[in-house]
């Protein structure tokens, strides 16, 4: 037997790979090495997960988003966000290296493209119960999955890969590596990995302290390092020592208490060590996604420090981008070179990710030029302008791909258009296929989306706001492909449609 696709990993990733490519009805194998799916790193409060817009938006289009939207944690943990607001004088929006930028400020009106009452802005969940969504979604669709069986080896063909993985070899015309930070498949793929070495240990850890309160609550940048209290026990800290402790030693009590005291400057007594977990800030990234018949999504592709909680978002919008792609091109109705535009895509997006969490390791140095950098960025977060920057890019608003399309919306997120019936567009993007959504309902746009069959789906309907629009092509995964204003014009809509669809019928 042949599956028309291996994934290596069961993690957030290769799960919701599994489920795009399920949408295409293609045989999907994935396979994880662990035995078990649960962990306590997954759990709270070391699992919890800031989801962004582009995120949101994806889970509403594939209909997971009311699920996900249940399993809402607050940052105290309690599964009800609104609790957690509600008496704090101003909403938070998110931060940059810990410096705040608040809801009140963001001027709202420089996203003309966001319609009121689209899907939320943000939202954090928890690891385990998202991976339980992904994996029982999977089931669901027809995924196999089976646990305890990680990849070993790799060899390739101009036809097909052959993974060998416990014990066994399987076969497959293409294999994703959604295998992690450390992938095995990037590594024997024989992808590159570039980008900085790390300059700090990062530590999350749960303890019992005999002397709470020595630390302060919140997030404390000192002489030595910066750590972040959540009484009683939950404490991240980060020690610039080059990254040289972490997977290097075990994580005793000990030294815990030991780095605590000195990025803390206290004599704080840790009396028990109940978990415990290190990272860094090193920032690699695959030169590539694909090599062949082997591609890589999430922290296969791209490892970064976590404290600007972007990898999990960053992974979720590769796997959106390179499903629809590979079911074309497993299919053979892609257009000539539709797969390597996932690279081309996502790989620009990756790289400014990562540097954006370079620029927060800078500001957390412990130094005093930092400092005064991080009291510059405090005034101009505190702006309208400033609060608008930075929440685009940490809710990922604005993101857009260069099509190379002169209207503004080409290359976004479509806007989440209300249409005459009460539903919204989102909804009708379930099925994973392109769609020509026809404000005018004019008949040369109707019989140019049957020309490509099962591949655009065609909506002829007004809508509440139609932003001066008269139609818009999307794309499976959401991205605006081509818009009309005023008359359509027919040629434009038709090469639009095979530059993604490929030849019509
Ligand atoms: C402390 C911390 C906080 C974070 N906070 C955020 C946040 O707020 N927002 C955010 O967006 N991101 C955050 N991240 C990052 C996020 O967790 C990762 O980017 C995300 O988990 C990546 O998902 P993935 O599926 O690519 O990889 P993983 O979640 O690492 O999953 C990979 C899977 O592959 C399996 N595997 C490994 N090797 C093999 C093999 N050889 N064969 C088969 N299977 C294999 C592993 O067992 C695992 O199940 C945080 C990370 C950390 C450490």
């Amino acid at each position: 037997m042949i599956h028309d696709v291996v994934i290596a990993g069961a993690g957030p990733v290769g799960l919701f790979l599994a489920c795009e490519l399920r949408l295409a009805k293609l045989s999907v194998l994935v396979l994880e090495q662990a035995e078990e799916p649960g962990s306590p790193l997954k759990r709270l409060p070391f699992g919890m997960r800031g989801l962004t817009v582009p995120t949101v938006e994806a889970l509403y289009r594939r209909g997971l988003l009311d699920e996900i939207s249940a399993l809402q944690v607050s940052k105290d943990g309690a599964r009800n966000k609104a609790a957690h607001w509600a008496g704090q004088p101003r909403q938070p929006g998110g931060h940059f290296a810990g410096i705040q930028f608040y809801q009140d400020r963001i001027d709202t009106s420089k996203w003309p493209y966001r319609l009121p009452g689209s899907a939320g802005s943000s939202m954090l969940v928890d690891m385990e119960s998202l991976e339980t969504v992904f994996a029982a979604h999977a089931d669901a669709m027809g995924v196999e999955i089976r646990r305890g069986i990680g990849v070993e080896d790799v060899e390739q063909s101009d036809e097909e890969v052959a993974v060998r993985a416990g014990g066994k070899t399987i076969r497959a015309h293409w294999l994703v590596g959604c295998d992690g930070g450390r992938s095995t498949v990037r590594k024997l793929g024989g992808f590159e990995f570039v980008g900085t070495d790390p300059e700090f240990t990062g530590y999350s850890v749960e303890v019992e302290l005999a002397d709470p309160a020595q630390l302060r609550p919140g997030r404390h940048y000192t002489p030595t390092g910066m750590y972040t209290y959540a009484p009683p026990g939950t404490v991240a800290m980060v020690d610039f020592d080059g990254g040289a402790f972490h997977r290097t030693q075990p994580i005793t009590p000990e030294h815990v208490q030991e780095v605590l005291r000195r990025v803390s400057g206290t004599d704080v007594t840790v009396t028990s060590l109940q978990l415990a977990t290190t990272w860094t800030d090193r920032a690699n990234q695959a030169t590539t996604y694909r090599n062949g018949r082997v591609l890589l999504a999430g922290d296969a592709a791209h490892i970064h420090s976590p404290l600007g909680g972007q990898g999990l978002n960053l992974g979720l919008g590769d796997a959106m981008n390179l499903g629809w792609k590979l079911a074309a091109t497993i299919r053979g109705d892609a257009p000539d070179g539709l797969l390597d535009t996932y690279t081309s895509e996502r790989h620009p997006i990756g790289a400014q990710v990562l540097d954006w969490s370079r620029a927060q390791v800078a500001l957390m140095r412990p130094s005093r030029s930092s400092r005064a950098l991080g009291a510059i960025i405090r005034d101009l977060i505190e702006t309208p302008d400033g609060a608008t920057y930075f929440a685009e890019r940490v809710w990922g608003v604005s993101l857009r791909h260069d099509l190379g399309n002169g209207h503004p919306l080409a290359g976004r997120s479509v806007p989440d258009f209300e249409l005459v019936d009460g539903t919204r567009l989102g909804e009708h993007l379930k099925a994973g296929k392109g769609l020509i959504l026809d404000f005018d309902a004019s008949t040369p746009l109707r019989t140019l989306a049957n020309r490509w069959g099962d591949r655009v789906a065609y909506i002829a309907s007004a809508a509440t706001d139609m932003l001066g629009l008269s139609a818009v092509l999307i794309r499976p995964d959401g991205v605006v492909a081509w818009t009309a204003e005023g008359n359509p014009n027919s040629g434009e809509a038709a090469q639009a449609a095979s530059r993604w669809f490929g030849r019509p019928k």
